[in-house]
């Protein structure tokens, strides 16, 4: 089934220790990809592994190796399994307990650094049961304090996490001073937050916790007391120039004395940058390894074109280049996109024409609203730089290495993104596939057409990046969604129905295929919804039982002639017809010459069925017939299905006929 949403979660382990339970775990494995342990006493089972011995012991063997757990045991039986095994909570694996008829599902441990909240909230939906989350953040309609950077790879720093947490739980006021990353997470804050949001300290304001967002360490801060914790958003890239033969040793030391000397945290380095011809120095593998940091390389005529602070003439003369390091790290810097998961890539340079140009306007000149409308930087590249090129030698051993450090706008999110094109059926959430809502409720990030935001809001959970875009801007959504997957993100892209059939699947496949995607990353998974001339249909009975077509009457993507053309065939060819996009309040003639169409070659009372909004709450239904189709009001909530010429109204339903010669009727 949909496993690539559980994919983080893998090597998922679920235990039942009873028929019933294993019956609902049996499920959930199929679904999520997690193997279903049993005792051996269920030997009758298929599809599960058995555990010998005590349940205790086996649990032992398997907790290091589980990213999560889903008991079907009681709650008190579970506690006392886990109680010796726990660590931490940075460490330990999601713990998650479903009751046997799978009602309830209980986020029992780890429910933001495991994401048991998300995995709980998942299953739930998937099980048609009640999600129980007990962290206070989670009443508050707040992603946790600790989870704020998460869909953005920012590091987790040091600090009383446990104290901010509980002043935001309180309501408390919470100062939040965000530097440098995106500032993605603040738009979908719900109304009541205490958080204050400034990009400078704020002095005389009374405050019970703060909250930095930076890539330096938090000496700016004036004196104070308040429990204080940090994020670093990885928006560093170091450039590296070194002799040939340098050790890892020095490069590592002399990057740590730089942060040090300039007060910038190492959590903040997004990665290595450096000219090709140094992409098989072992010294650099080596601290990439070890750091997993990506490795960014670039030829000499890229560097060479790039302004830098401090070029030299020596290296110019030595490697073709006047900067190695200065103007690696400026390259990478202007380079943050995509986040390969491979850890060295070769990349190209984007010239100031495609690279995103204009300017956005935020109060914080650092933090962004990705992807960024503007570079200031790419006007003037050697701006990104931070630290200007430092050379260190070591007295003990050969060797030499140039640093410099510059800053890109947006954070390297270390994450491979992911676009789950949805289809969330007609209207109500019941009408929605428990797939499509699990992907819904996975996502990073929602994007749609606001009224079907809208209708699907029950199923966001907090911390979610929600975008409704006006119905006119669909390219524009699709190229958000894949900007924003190819950053890292996963992105729900919703349509109403079916987003196969004239909705969002299509448009997002063609702009990736425009960018030449490789068809692995972003990953994509399509979500099929009941597309509208099914809804539409099950409303007034069977009027699909034979050969069908939909005509989209909508000529804004496809010329007219193409149109006409399709429902003289279709009406010719006795086809039970469903008109999309039959009317709007600009495009009013073309339901009125598909009807004259029609009319050439069936009876005048051949059933039409007009149905609007269906499965919503104004839901409008008209039987009629094909001469009578303008009287009834015809907008562009409404889908129209024309009958065949077996097509008949019987009482309040409309049927067409299974076979013709009278087989199967
Ligand atoms: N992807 C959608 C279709 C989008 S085109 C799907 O598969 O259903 C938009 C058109 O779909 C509307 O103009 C209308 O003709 C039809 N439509 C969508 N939702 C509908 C609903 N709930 N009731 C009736 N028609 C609907």
């Amino acid at each position: 089934m949909s496993q690539s949403l559980f994919a983080e979660f893998q090597p998922i382990a679920a235990i039942a220790t009873t028929p019933a339970a294993a019956q609902t775990l049996q499920s959930i494995c199929q679904a999520t990809g997690a193997i279903l342990w049993v005792p051996e006493s269920l030997n009758y089972l298929e599809n599960v592994q058995f555990y010998r011995g005590s349940l205790k012991s086996h649990i032992a063997a398997i907790w290091e190796d589980c990213r999560a757990f889903i008991f079907g045991l009681a709650t008190g039986a579970v506690v006392r399994l886990i109680a010796p095994l726990l660590g931490d909570k940075y460490q330990d694996p999601a713990v998650i307990v479903i009751d046997e008829t799978g009602n309830f599902v209980i986020s029992l441990c780890s429910g933001h650094q495991g994401k048991a909240d998300e995995l709980t909230r998942a299953l739930a939906i998937y099980l048609g049961g009640t999600p129980i989350l007990t962290g206070a953040s989670a009443g508050l309609g707040l992603a946790g304090v600790d989870m704020l950077g998460v869909p953005f790879g920012w590091v987790r720093g040091n600090g009383d996490w446990k104290g901010v947490s509980a002043a935001v739980a309180r309501g408390e006021a919470v100062e939040v001073i965000q530097e440098v990353g995106s500032i993605l997470w603040q738009n979908h804050l719900p109304k009541q937050h205490s958080f204050q949001l400034s990009p400078f300290p704020t002095p005389h304001s009374p405050l019970a916790a703060r909250i930095l967002i930076s890539a330096r360490v938090g000496h700016f801060l004036p004196e104070s007391d308040l429990p204080t914790v940090q994020w670093y958003p990885r928006v560093l890239w170091v450039g590296i120039g070194c002799e040939r033969g340098t050790s890892r040793e020095l490069i590592e030391r002399a990057i740590r004395e730089t942060c040090r000397d300039y007060h910038l945290s190492e959590f903040a380095i997004a990665g290595i940058a450096t000219i090709d011809l140094k992409a098989d120095e072992i010294g650099i593998i080596e601290l990439c390894g070890n750091g997993n940091l990506p490795l960014r390389t670039f030829s000499r005529e890229i560097l060479r074109s790039i302004k830098v602070p401090t070029p030299s003439e020596i290296v110019a003369a030595e490697v073709g280049t006047p900067s190695v390091a200065e103007a690696a790290a400026i390259c990478a810097s202007l380079t943050p996109l995509i986040s390969h998961s491979q850890s060295s890539t070769k990349t190209d340079i984007p010239s100031a024409t495609n690279f995103p140009t204009t300017s956005t306007k935020t109060d914080n000149p650092s933090a962004t609203n990705f992807p960024p409308k503007s570079s200031t930087k790419t006007d003037n590249p050697s701006a990104a730089i931070l630290v200007p090129k430092q050379i260190f030698k070591s007295e003990n051993e050969p060797g030499a290495v140039t640093i410099a450090i510059a800053q890109s706008e947006i954070e390297y999110t270390g994450r491979t993104g992911k676009l789950f094109l949805v289809g969330i059926g007609p209207g109500q959430l019941e009408q929605m596939t428990q797939s499509a809502k699990m992907a819904i409720s996975r996502a990073d990030a929602v994007i749609g057409y606001s009224l079907y935001i809208d209708l699907i809001a029950a199923i966001f959970r907090p911390g979610q990046i929600i975008e409704s875009l006006p119905i006119t801007q669909e390219r524009q959504r699709a190229i958000r969604a894949i900007e924003l997957a190819e950053w890292g993100l996963s992105v729900a892209v919703v349509s109403s129905g079916d987003c196969g059939i004239y909705g969002m699947a299509g448009l997002v496949l063609e702009e990736l295929k425009l960018r030449q995607w490789d068809g692995k990353i972003p990953e994509v998974e399509v979500f099929p919804g009941i597309t509208a001339l099914q809804s539409a249909a099950s409303r007034v009975g069977a009027p699909l039982m034979h050969d069908f077509c939909a005509i989209s009457l909508s000529d804004l993507l496809t010329p007219w002639e193409v149109i006409e053309k399709r429902v003289e065939a279709a009406a010719q060819a006795d086809f039970v017809t469903a008109f999309y996009n039959p009317r709007s309040r600009n495009r009013t003639k073309q339901i009125a010459i598909a009807q004259q169409i029609f009319l050439k070659y069936r009876y005048p009372n051949t059933p039409v069925a007009i149905i609007r909004s269906a499965y919503r709450e104004d839901e409008e239904i008209t039987l009629t017939t094909l001469d009578k189709l303008l009287e009834i009001p015809i907008d562009m909530l409404t889908t129209v299905l024309i009958g065949n010429q077996s097509t008949t109204l019987y009482e309040d339903w409309m049927i067409t006929p299974r076979g013709y010669l009278g087989f199967g009727e």
